[in-house]
């Protein structure tokens, strides 16, 4: 028997007590994370190793490290709550253009140790609204497959079906405004596959039992892809403050019902003014939640509502709306916890990406984008996705802000551009909870491809 399949035998032996999902990577003489979990609780194993005919095996969970022995389990405070996050700014040369130290930022971030050949990997991004301008640059992406499919990967361009009826709301107009957009094969060299179907409804159900969501609703292509990688633009964000990492993940890749269930707990609701009772909604809700009063006028019955989100799209007159959710801090916190959720079976295979560049202060589902609220700084890419949204948040506040954007003159260098933008949204609500619910940790140490080299 090989050392490797025995440390996998003993560390299955070992964990008879925890639920069977322990993953072993290839290079398992390092130190690289692994998941497991306990309960609700997720674990990271931080080092698993041999010493003589002894096997011992180390997991974090929270402010703890979980040391599994020949004599048990012993507890000792979590000392290793680091993460590194590498990040390329963008000075270029001749000799070292974006696209090379793109490459480099990959390799540093050990994409090699999450990809295998043949793996079907979702590169999930934000393929832009139609007339927005500021999302990552297609030939980034480009490069990226081509680094993919050197590794002999599958990488497949992904994203999930709005909630609201934009022209990103069903998958044939998603795909239309992304090949618009310059996502076409011709440019990227990968397809673009809608993660949630047709009209959003194709979904996997994952369940997870945390403080607010028990059972995610999440884009069916991206579950049962092998590898993530999320690829987010950084720029601000009207209801979490920012959107990086967390706000890619945990709402672009959960199906309609999911966005629904993240943005409310209510029904959505219909504008009376607005609905001419054509009864659309009506013959398309298939809960038969929906019907036509006596002044021809939708009204939906909460009762038989399952928040499928459906009808809003359905509506030709937009008269079916979300109730908003008026608490930004549940908000927030479903939205960490539904990234738990896409990453339940894929912890030690995503790599997460954040392009600080083109910092717009509001998200890219809008048709339009207004100046950068801070010059360019670069990309950063980290296996940490609390910790890269964390390090991104950090590098924008450090910075100027750009003359002439719309927080020029009320905000100085290294003050919140964020709170700035939107005052009363608490942004790192989003990294507390992620970092709670052991998604990640908030502190990391920022490795510069400069002082690397
Ligand atoms: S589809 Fe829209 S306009 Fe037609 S009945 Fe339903 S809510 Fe009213
Ligand atoms: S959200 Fe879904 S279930 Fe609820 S009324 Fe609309 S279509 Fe019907």
């Amino acid at each position: 028997m090989s050392t490797k399949n025995i440390l996998q035998s003993e560390i299955s032996r070992r964990c008879a007590s925890f639920r069977r999902e322990i993953l072993l990577d290839r290079n398992y003489k390092k130190t690289y994370p692994f998941v497991v979990s306990q309960g609700r609780m997720p674990l990271e194993i931080i080092q698993a190793g041999t010493l003589g005919s002894r096997t011992s095996l180390s997991l974090s969970s929270g402010n703890e490290i979980l040391l599994l022995e020949e004599r048990g389990i012993k507890r000792r405070r979590n000392t290793m709550t680091t993460s590194e996050v590498y990040f390329s700014d963008l000075r270029s040369s001749m000799k070292r253009n974006l696209l090379t130290k793109l490459g480099e930022l990959l390799d540093s971030a050990g994409l090699e140790n999450i990809v295998s050949s043949r793996d079907l990997v979702a590169l999930k991004l934000h393929f832009g609204e139609k007339g927005n301008t500021a999302f990552i640059r297609p030939v980034f992406i480009r490069h990226i497959v081509d680094q993919l499919h050197s590794l002999g990967a599958f990488p497949f361009l992904t994203d999930a079906n709005t909630l609201y009826a934009g022209t990103r709301g069903n998958s044939v107009s998603h795909l239309k405004t992304a090949i618009e957009n310059g996502f076409a094969f011709s440019v990227v060299n990968a397809p673009v596959i809608i993660a949630d179907g047709l009209r959003g409804a194709a979904y996997a159900s994952v369940p997870i039992n945390q403080e607010h969501v028990e059972i995610a609703y999440i884009g069916r292509e991206i579950v049962e892809a092998d590898a993530l990688i999320s690829l987010a633009h950084f720029k601000g964000h009207e209801l979490s403050g920012f959107g990086g990492t967390i706000k890619n993940v945990g709402m672009g890749c959960a199906a309609r019902k999911g966005k629904l269930q993240q943005h409310s707990d209510l029904s959505p609701k219909v504008k009376a003014k607005k609905c001419v009772g054509c009864g659309e909604c009506v013959a398309h809700c298939s809960h038969e939640a929906i019907s036509l009063s006596d002044e021809k006028k939708a009204i939906i019955n909460p009762e038989k509502c399952v928040g499928c989100g459906e009808c809003i799209l359905i509506c030709p007159n937009g008269a079916i709306d979300i109730q908003w959710s008026k608490d930004i801090a549940i908000f927030q916190e479903k939205m960490a916890e539904y990234t738990f959720a896409v990453l339940k079976n894929k912890r030690e295979k995503s790599l997460f990406i954040n392009f600080i560049t083109q910092v717009s202060p509001a998200c890219d589902c809008y048709g339009h984008n207004d100046a950068p609220i801070v010059p360019d700084i670069g990309i950063v890419a980290s296996t940490d996705p609390v910790a890269i949204d964390q390090a991104s948040v950090d590098l924008v506040n450090r910075h100027d802000p750009a003359q002439g954007s719309c927080i020029s003159g009320r905000v100085k260098t290294g003050e919140d551009k964020f709170r700035a933008l939107y005052p009363k949204i608490d942004w790192s609500i989003q990294l507390d909870h992620a970092e709670k619910i052991g998604l990640g940790t908030r502190k990391y140490e920022l490795i510069s491809l400069e002082k690397k080299k």
